[in-house]
């Protein structure tokens, strides 16, 4: 959560910062701000997104070749022009932008209050600036000593970047939780919360870890521990290209990220699956390969639409290798206690590799011995490098808030594990195996169709754009995709929905049913077909209003709902990856009904880097 983008070269710093700060917009953006050194420290901030911050910087220009700036998603103190970042120490010599939470900030600025500072805002960022003013105050140390001593007192997560006015050819960074890296030029250094800021400048960058800091000057950094241990640390080469992380002619990042999805797919399966060969080969997972075919079960931590994929895959794992499969809330799994040692395997799922919860679940699972796994998407994040061994998605960035490609590649990869398991562990024989390989290599072109179904998809959206509630029905796989639809409806439009299994309507969400009620139902031609006739009856005989999502040759169904979208046949474990693209397509064209800003929905952000 929150962009942090900082600059120290030859260009002109405000220029790279409000670009950057556009391009990291999806992680927050409930205000904007920057700070640029100019023998003093010139701070332009205030709410609302970066394209105002822009306005006041072409008002007023803050010139200078060295500078930081911040998007922020507020945790402590309304989103307003006072608490938006950067935040400075009592007699304004330097500037501060932070992501993250200072957990002990209460404690701490009754203490400052006390000695007399007094403070604009809320956050919980304004306390630590103060915090370091008094250090270097009182124990007479420079200003990177007094940053250290300040770190050592907070407790809780930041990525942050500073800028002092008495030091005008530095920036100081550190991390603990939140995400930070270095873009190294040449004669210059780019700093960001993500890659996507710099790799129009960059290849080279430098992760930063738990605990660590960089002093960066123009000519290059120095890495250290907050301890004031020097670290040489490695510099790793970005794949990513520009326009990965550009439109490319579509009026939202979602939808081109929707459009994507036959592409991502196949990369995801690329090198993976071999049809020829009738098996799968995981990499990243070889090297554990024994453990998870010998495992007497597995648990799958994630959060949010990454925690729906874990329940497909754990529908998937249960079906085709036989390996019993819990999927936890990261959260709950976390301060539940679990009961995991070293005989456990935890498979972790989070697009970004950053959320927060999710990395406090392998971090606990660690701890108690077990092996962790992750399936991340983003090359190089904290939960790719802290896990024993993982699988990327492959998707390229995903920068809509609402996660799409994400979701499908991740479901991707757990039906290529549960293949590779269910061989390995043989209980799935030649014959099966090899209609399923079959199956989801034809599954990229079946995706591809599906985009033609738009306008049919669209006479619907427009019909129920402004119904207040929406429920979602499906059995079996698909039920978690019942719950993944109607998040997204939620995330984006705003509307009200509810995912439930079908058979639990009648205990309780059918009371909501009359003709006002849209319920969404994935009914696809499986082994719970009759049942999901049956639920359908019951909604119709409450007049409520089916749109079905069917397979093309399910014709009980196709006449029984009154709108029908049709999916191609697949084989029934991988029909999540199709039923679920109409559904993002609905709630993308309902919330572009509502003219509701479907990239960046209100209160919510890419990449949760706060517990
Ligand atoms: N806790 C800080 C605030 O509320 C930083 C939030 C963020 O990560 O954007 O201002």
């Amino acid at each position: 959560m929150c962009g942090i983008v900082g600059y120290i070269g030859f260009r002109e710093a405000s220029d790279v910062i409000i670009k950057g700060l556009k391009r990291l917009e999806y992680r927050g953006y409930d205000s904007a701000g920057i700070a640029i050194l100019n023998g003093e420290v010139i701070i332009k901030k205030g709410k609302g997104k970066v394209v105002n911050l822009e306005k006041m910087v072409l008002n007023g220009p803050a010139k200078g070749t060295v500078g930081i700036g911040h998007t922020r998603w507020a945790t402590h103190g309304e989103p307003n022009d006072v608490n938006a970042h950067p935040h400075s120490d009592g007699k304004h010599d330097f500037a501060i932008v932070h992501n993250g939470i200072i957990e002990n900030y209460d404690s701490l600025k009754k203490e400052l209050i006390s000695k007399g500072h007094t403070f604009d805002g809320q956050t919980d960022t304004e306390v630590l600036a103060h915090l370091i003013e008094e250090i270097q105050k009182v124990a007479e140390v420079d200003f990177e000593t007094a940053v250290q001593l300040a770190l050592k007192q907070v407790d809780g997560t930041y990525g942050l970047a500073i800028v002092n006015k008495h030091e005008k050819d530095k920036i100081i960074v550190a991390r603990k939780g939140s995400p930070l890296l270095l873009g190294i030029g040449d004669n210059e250094v780019f700093i960001a919360s993500d890659a996507s800021p710099i790799i129009e400048y960059t290849n080279k960058v430098v992760y930063l870890d738990d605990d660590e800091m960089a002093v960066i000057t123009r000519e290059g950094y120095q890495v250290k521990t907050i301890s004031n241990i020097e670290l040489n640390k490695q510099v790793h080469e970005l794949e990513m290209n520009i326009e990965q992380i550009e439109k490319g002619g579509f009026p939202h990042f979602m939808l081109k990220e929707i459009h994507e999805q036959s592409d991502t797919i196949a990369d995801c399966m690329r090198g993976r699956l071999m049809v020829e060969e009738n098996r799968v080969v995981l990499g990243g997972i070889e090297r554990v390969l024994d453990r998870l075919v010998n495992a007497r079960r597995l648990v799958i931590a994630a959060c949010g639409t990454s925690w729906h994929a874990g329940l497909v895959g754990e529908y998937l794992l249960e079906y085709i290798a036989k390996l019993p499969v819990e999927v936890e809330y990261a959260s709950e799994f976390r301060y539940r206690q679990p009961l995991i040692d070293s005989n456990d395997i935890l498979l972790v799922i989070s697009q970004s590799g950053e959320t927060a919860d999710t990395l406090a679940a392998v971090r606990e699972a660690r701890e108690r011995g077990a092996l962790v796994i992750g399936i991340c998407n983003v090359v190089g994040s904290t939960i790719a490098r802290e896990t024993d061994a993982g699988i990327y998605t492959h998707a390229g960035p995903e920068i809509g808030v609402a996660s799409t490609k994400a979701f499908t590649a991740q479901v991707t990869v757990l039906s290529m594990m549960a293949i590779l398991l269910g061989q390995r562990r043989k209980v799935l024989g030649e014959a099966d195996a090899k209609e399923m390989i079959h199956a989801l290599h034809g599954i990229p072109a079946q995706v591809a169709s599906i985009m033609e179904k738009q306008d049919q998809i669209d006479t619907i959206s427009r019909l129920f754009a402004y119904a207040p509630n929406f429920l979602y029905l499906g059995r079996s796989y698909n039920f978690p995709v019942a719950l993944e639809g109607a998040l997204k409806l939620k995330e984006i439009s705003y509307i009200h929905a509810e995912g439930y299994p079908a058979a639990e309507m009648k205990h309780g969400p059918i009371a909501l049913i009359d003709e006002h009620m849209p319920v969404v139902v994935l009914a696809v031609t499986d082994h719970t077909n009759d049942k999901m006739i049956s639920n359908i009856e019951e909604v119709r005989a409450r007049k409520g209003r089916v749109i079905a999502i069917t397979t093309e040759n399910n014709h009980d169904v196709r006449n029984l709902a009154e709108f029908c979208i049709t999916i191609p046949e697949t084989h029934d474990v991988l029909t999540p990856l199709l039923t679920v693209i109409p559904l993002q397509i609905l709630s993308y064209q309902i919330a572009v009904y509502r003219k509701c800003h479907v990239d960046q929905p209100r209160n919510l952000a890419k990449s949760v880097t706060v517990e």
